[in-house]
C-alpha cells in the first residue's frame, strides 16, 4: 500500500492480529475497518458503530487521495473538529498527523478525565502508532 499523499510505501504496523499502516514520511497512518472494530476490544468506551456513524453524517466531499485499498477516492468527513478521510467502500480511515489521537480524545467519555498520561488508557498497537509519532 502506498500513502495516498506522498506515496510513500506503508510500513505495516501490526499487533494482536490486527495490522495498521504507516508511513513514516508524513507520519499518518491507515486503519482498515478490522483494526477500528478493534479498539473497542482494547478500550471499551470507544464504540465502532458510533465512530462510523459519526464519520458517516459528517462526510462532506470527495477529496483527491485514492484509498490506499485501490477503492477509489477518499471522502472526507469533518467531526468535532477533525478532519479524517475514509473510504466509503472499504471502510478504512486514513488519519493525519494527530489525528487518531484527537479522534479517541472527543471519543472518551469525560467521566475518565482527561490526559494521555495513563499508559492503561492505550492499546499496545495504539501506544506504538503514537510513540512513533509525537
Ligand atoms: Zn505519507
Ligand atoms: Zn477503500
Amino acid at each position: 500500500m502506498k500513502c495516498p499523499q506522498d506515496q510513500s510505501k506503508l510500513i505495516i504496523k501490526e499487533s494482536e492480529g490486527h495490522i495498521g499502516y504507516l508511513c513514516e514520511a508524513c507520519a499518518s497512518m491507515w486503519l482498515p475497518l478490522t483494526y477500528i472494530e478493534a479498539i473497542k476490544h482494547w478500550r471499551t468506551w470507544f464504540s465502532d458503530a458510533e465512530f462510523a456513524r459519526k464519520l458517516n453524517e459528517a462526510t462532506r466531499r470527495l477529496t483527491a487521495s485514492e484509498c490506499p485499498a485501490k477503492c477509489g477516492r477518499l471522502s472526507a468527513a469533518f467531526f468535532d473538529s477533525i478532519e479524517v478521510d475514509w473510504c466509503q467502500r472499504c471502510h478504512g480511515v486514513w488519519f493525519d498527523k494527530g489525528e487518531l489521537r484527537k479522534a479517541l480524545e472527543v471519543n472518551r467519555p469525560k467521566s475518565q478525565g482527561s490526559g494521555w498520561e495513563g499508559a492503561d488508557i492505550l492499546s499496545p498497537l495504539i501506544s506504538e502508532l503514537l510513540s512513533g509519532l509525537f
